[in-house]
């Protein structure tokens, strides 16, 4: 796919057509599975981010007067365009991030129900009134904030995207886009079925680039709200840039999910849940399963089970429909993976599947990728314990009881994803109320939904997706205070209250 033909290239999106970036920089996009160039992306430099934020607070003016109930008909537009289109969307994606199509298309089938959710709930929203001493009438009103800026990752580029990009529209707001500079390219097209759907012109607008890109965006002063899902590092920076300005941010960050398996679960039942939850996406998703906490009496089978199910994964080219496990992102990527395997080898993990480069097709002897690995027999002071992977490799380690399985399970900066699993009701609720996670799985993983609420806490970040805290993150809560008394209380004239 020649994506110089599906974007027009040195072109940015904002105040709702294509605009000429106005330095020569580009990004050139590569197959990871491949290290087939694509396409390319300008870097949009300071004064592009400044005319795409004017842009966007221009169209604010008149989108945060949309009645909500008309927001959420752009909105439902919108997901009727990206549901006609889900095929073209998931083989763009699927081909610049490597990830395999079944999956980017069952990914992919998903993004509408963030924008009818988002638009159903956004009139929804109701204020409050109460009727308090002294003759007065509180009313409470929620009104947008202004320009959001929106900082997207590479690894589920249009979904994280779109969570984030339905919640803010909804809610009033209009926005910029930052994608990641490995994954820009259906930001892009993005923008363009949003003109196409019929939004307002500068309700959307996209400008590419890399970090600095970013950071220009965080400084721009009608900026309000500044919206990230990435890495622990940028989330620190980002935070300080929101801290500078004082304006709100919500970080979804890094993660390294344990899952606790009890010694109820069948073994064939928790391998196979072990083998999804850890490896879709080749393992980089910010809660992939990452320390697999299992029974003692168990953990020797639930090992060997483990082995099987991720020997028989199909590692292939990203857009073979039989494919399980495609590249990872990057070289960097790669590297990082291979470093924690040979770390883990030398810290004395005993290696049970994977480990060694795979032997490819020729067609992908270029490509980025790491195979599946699983260690057991992982100590909680070894790297691969305690730091973020983010690809296909995962440790086991053995409980004895409930407490050690939680003391394992906390022994995290982390804090984004868990699961557990078992057939005892009331260990699930047990263990689940103890284990650090904003979002714990019981007897499964991965399932989002734009109901159910998502986002961590210490190292993982603060705020949520999803939900109505999403679309109240987006807005901000104002009371009005009515003298309904026929007098006024003059305080120096010996009224009684001054508050
Ligand atoms: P990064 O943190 O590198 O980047 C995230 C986004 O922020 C990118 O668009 C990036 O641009 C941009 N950015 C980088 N530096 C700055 C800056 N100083 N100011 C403003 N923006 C900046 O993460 P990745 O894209 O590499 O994604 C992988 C990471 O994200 C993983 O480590 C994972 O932990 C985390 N993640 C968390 C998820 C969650 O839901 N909590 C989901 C997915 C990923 P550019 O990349 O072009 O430099």
């Amino acid at each position: 796919m020649n994506q110089d033909q599906t974007i027009p290239r040195g072109m940015l999106h904002y105040g709702g057509q294509w605009q000429a970036a106005h330095g020569t920089a580009e990004i050139a996009v590569h197959s990871p599975a491949t290290r087939v160039l694509l396409g390319h992306v300008p870097v949009a430099d300071a004064s592009d981010v400044a005319a795409a934020v004017d842009a966007a607070d221009r169209a604010f003016a008149d989108w945060r007067r949309t009645d909500a109930l008309d927001r959420g008909r752009h909105l439902r537009a919108l997901a009727d365009l990206v549901r006609s289109r889900i095929g073209a969307l998931a083989e763009l994606e699927s081909a610049v991030t490597g990830r395999p199509i079944r999956e980017m298309r069952a990914q992919m089938g998903r993004i509408p129900e963030w924008l009818e959710y988002f638009g159903g709930i956004a009139a929804g929203l109701e204020g409050e009134s109460n009727r308090v001493r002294g003759g007065l009438v509180t009313l409470t009103q929620y009104e947008p904030l202004g320009v959001c800026a929106l900082l997207t990752p590479w690894n589920h580029p249009i979904l994280i995207l779109v969570k984030k990009l339905a919640a803010a529209l909804a809610a009033g707001n209009t926005c910029v886009v930052k994608p990641s500079e490995l994954a820009p390219v259906s930001a892009l097209l993005f923008a363009d079925w949003c003109r196409e759907a019929g939004l307002p012109a500068g309700t959307v607008n996209v400008v590419t680039g890399a970090g600095a890109t970013g950071a220009a965006l965080c400084a721009a002063p009608a900026v309000r709200k500044i919206d990230l899902t990435g890495g622990t590092v940028t989330g620190r920076r980002v935070a300080a840039a929101a801290g500078e300005r004082l304006v709100p941010c919500t970080l979804e960050l890094g993660g390294k999910a344990p899952i606790i398996i009890c010694d109820d679960v069948p073994v064939a039942e928790a391998a196979a849940g072990a083998v999804f939850a850890a490896f879709v996406a080749a393992g980089q998703t910010c809660v992939s399963a990452t320390r697999f906490i299992v029974a003692e009496p168990v953990c020797e089978a639930f090992v060997a089970a483990l082995r099987d199910r991720v020997a028989a994964l199909r590692i292939g080219a990203p857009d073979d429909p039989a494919t399980d496990i495609g590249p990872v992102i990057s070289a960097a990527s790669r590297d990082r993976c291979f470093d924690h395997i040979a770390a883990a080898r030398a810290a004395g993990a005993r290696l049970v599947q994977g480990g060694n480069a795979l032997a490819l097709p020729p067609a992908l002897a270029d490509g980025f990728y790491v195979p599946p690995t699983v260690f057991a027999d992982v100590a909680p002071a070894m790297r691969l314990f305690r730091e973020e992977v983010f690809g296909p490799v995962v440790a086991v380690t053995p409980f004895r009881d409930e407490a050690e399985a939680l003391a394992l399970a906390n022994d995290s900066d982390f804090a984004l994803g868990a699961a557990i699993w078992t057939r005892d009701v009331g260990r699930a609720h047990r263990l689940a109320a103890e284990v650090r996670a904003g979002v714990v799985w019981i007897n499964d993983h991965h399932k989002n939904d734009p109901r159910s609420v998502w986002g961590g806490f210490g190292e993982s970040g603060y705020g949520k997706e999803n939900g109505w805290d999403a679309l109240r993150s987006y807005m901000r809560k104002r009371s009005i205070v009515v003298r309904t008394a026929p007098a006024f209380d003059d305080w120096f004239a010996g009224g009684q209250r001054y508050g």
